[in-house]
C-alpha cells in the first residue's frame, strides 16, 4: 500500500514524498482512515510503530478542510505527552507533515523560561503539544484556554500514569471540550489506563499494532500454574537454579516490582526494581549494574523495561501475566536475540487464566506447563482466588509446600490439552 491510496490531501502527500516516506506503516494504514471518517481511536502502539504520523497526518488534514483565513488562530487541536523529548518529536513531525499546509504548532514543556512559549500562543496557533505540567501551569497564568479545542490526542497514556501524571491530564480533560476528537495511544492497557480511555473516547475505532512474532519461537517457554500468594515463593525457588546467571523479572505494577525485589533481596538474591517512580539515574545506574552482572534479577514494569536491551539475557521470568498478549511478546523478546538462547517462564494464578488463553491464540501454539513444583495452584477459581488475599501462604519463605496434592493434578496439563 501506498500513502497516495489513502486519500491523504496534495500538501500533505507532498510533504510525506519529501520526507522519503512511501508505504504507511501498519499503524498508520490501519488509523488514518479511521481518523480522517472522525472515529475516535484507541490505539496500542509503542514508539517506532510510526505512531506519531498515524494521528499527526489527518489531524492536520482535518484542521487544513476547516481552517479559517484572517482570523487570529485558535487552538484546534491539543497533543499531550509524558515528556519533553517526545514533546519536541511531535511538534517536529507536524511540522514536517505539515510544511504546505500554513498550520502552525508550538511545544509546550517545563524547565524552561515560559516566555518564549507564551509569546507564540499570544500570537495564535493551530496546534499545541504539551506535556500535563506546563500546560496546566499556563492554563493557570490565563496564556491559554482550550474551549477551542475540536481534536485531541493523548499520547504514551500509559507512560503519563506511571510518571504519576493521571491528575493533571484529568484536569485537563476537564477543561476541554465535550464535542471533539479523541484519539488515544497507549502501547500497554493495564486496568487503569481501560478505564481512561473508557472515559474519553465514544465508540472508538480499535487499532492495535501485532509485534513481530519470529523470535517467540526459539525461546524456550514454560507456564507455572501458582496461587498468587506464593508466587514469590516460587520466584525464589526457580532462582535456587544455579544456571540462572541473571534474569529480567516482570510484574504488572511498579508497587509489584519494589514488593518482589525486597522478597529477593531477603531471600539472598542480588535484585533491584525498575520502574516509573525512580529517579531517570537511579534506573540507569541499576540497568548499568544488571548489565555488569552485579545484580542477578532485575525487576521492571513492563514501561520501565522499555529501551533495557540487554546482550546474551538468558532468562525472562513474569512474575504477573500481561493482560494484553502483544506485551507478553514484547517481555519475552527480551531474551534469546541474535540467535542467543532464551528462556521465559510465565506464573500463572486462577484470575490469570483468561489471559493465557489469549496469548496463546496470539502466537498460535500453547506454552507447555511444569507441573510438579513446590507450589501447586490449590485455589482454582478466579473470584475466590480474588478475595483470597488474606491468605499468607506459607509466610513468604521458599520451600515446599502443599507437595503431593492432588488437588494441583487436574490443572497439570499437557501441551495442547484444553484448560
Ligand atoms: P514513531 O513511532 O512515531 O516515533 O516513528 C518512528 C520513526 O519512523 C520516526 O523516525 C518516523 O520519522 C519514522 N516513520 C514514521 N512513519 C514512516 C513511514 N511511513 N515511512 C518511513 N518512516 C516512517
Amino acid at each position: 500500500m501506498q500513502f497516495s491510496s489513502l486519500e491523504i490531501i496534495d500538501p500533505i502527500l507532498k510533504a510525506l514524498t519529501e520526507e522519503g516516506y512511501t508505504n504507511p506503516t501498519p499503524i498508520q494504514a490501519e488509523a488514518i482512515p479511521l481518523v480522517l471518517e472522525g472515529n475516535d481511536l484507541l490505539a496500542c502502539a509503542q514508539t517506532g510503530t510510526g505512531k506519531t504520523a498515524a494521528f499527526a497526518i489527518p489531524v492536520l488534514q482535518h484542521l487544513y478542510g476547516s481552517r479559517m483565513h484572517g482570523e487570529k488562530r485558535r487552538i484546534r487541536c491539543l497533543v499531550l505527552t509524558p515528556t519533553r523529548e517526545l514533546a519536541v518529536q511531535i511538534a517536529e513531525s507536524f511540522e514536517a507533515y505539515g510544511r504546505h499546509t500554513g498550520l502552525t504548532n508550538t511545544v509546550l514543556f517545563g524547565g524552561v523560561n515560559q516566555n518564549p512559549q507564551t509569546a507564540r500562543l499570544v500570537r495564535g496557533v493551530d496546534i499545541v503539544v504539551a506535556t500535563p505540567g506546563r500546560l496546566l501551569d499556563l492554563m493557570g497564568q490565563g496564556f491559554l484556554n482550550l474551549r477551542d479545542v475540536e481534536y485531541f490526542v493523548l499520547d504514551e497514556a500509559d507512560r503519563m500514569l506511571d510518571m504519576g501524571f493521571m491528575h493533571d491530564v484529568k484536569r485537563i480533560l476537564a477543561a476541554l471540550p465535550k464535542k471533539k476528537q479523541s484519539l488515544f495511544f497507549s502501547a500497554t492497557m493495564p486496568p487503569e489506563i481501560v478505564k481512561l480511555a473508557a472515559a474519553i473516547l465514544h465508540n472508538p475505532s480499535k487499532v492495535s499494532v501485532t509485534p513481530v512474532s519470529s523470535t517467540v519461537e526459539i525461546i524456550n517457554q514454560h507456564i507455572l500454574f501458582v496461587d498468587k500468594e506464593n508466587k514469590n515463593s516460587l520466584l525464589a525457588h526457580l532462582l535456587q537454579n544455579k544456571e540462572i546467571k541473571n534474569a529480567l523479572v516482570f510484574t504488572r505494577t511498579k508497587h509489584g516490582a519494589d514488593k518482589v525485589a525486597k522478597f529477593l533481596i531477603s531471600h539472598s538474591v542480588k535484585a533491584e526494581a525498575i520502574h516509573g517512580n525512580k529517579s531517570q539515574n537511579a534506573r540507569q545506574r541499576a540497568l548499568n549494574n544488571f548489565k555488569a552482572q552485579e545484580t542477578r534479577v532485575l525487576v521492571a514494569t513492563d514501561i520501565a523495561a522499555r529501551g533495557i536491551d540487554v546482550d546474551e539475557l538468558e532468562y525472562v521470568i513474569n512474575v504477573d501475566m500481561p493482560n494484553i498478549p502483544e506485551t507478553y511478546v514484547h517481555r519475552i523478546g527480551r531474551t534469546g536475540r541474535a540467535g542467543a538462547k532464551g528462556t521465559a517462564y510465565s506464573f500463572c494464578n486462577a484470575e490469570e487464566k483468561e489471559f493465557l488463553r489469549d496469548i496463546e491464540k496470539l502466537i498460535a501454539k500453547s506454552i507447555p506447563v511444569i507441573d510438579g513444583h513446590p507450589f501447586p495452584m490449590m485455589n482454582h477459581n478466579p473470584e475466590k482466588s480474588a478475595t483470597s488475599s488474606s491468605s499468607k501462604g506459607n509466610g513468604g519463605h521458599p520451600g515446599p509446600r502443599q507437595q503431593g496434592n492432588t488437588g494441583a493434578k487436574r490443572w497439570n496439563r499437557k501441551p495442547g490439552k484444553s484448560r
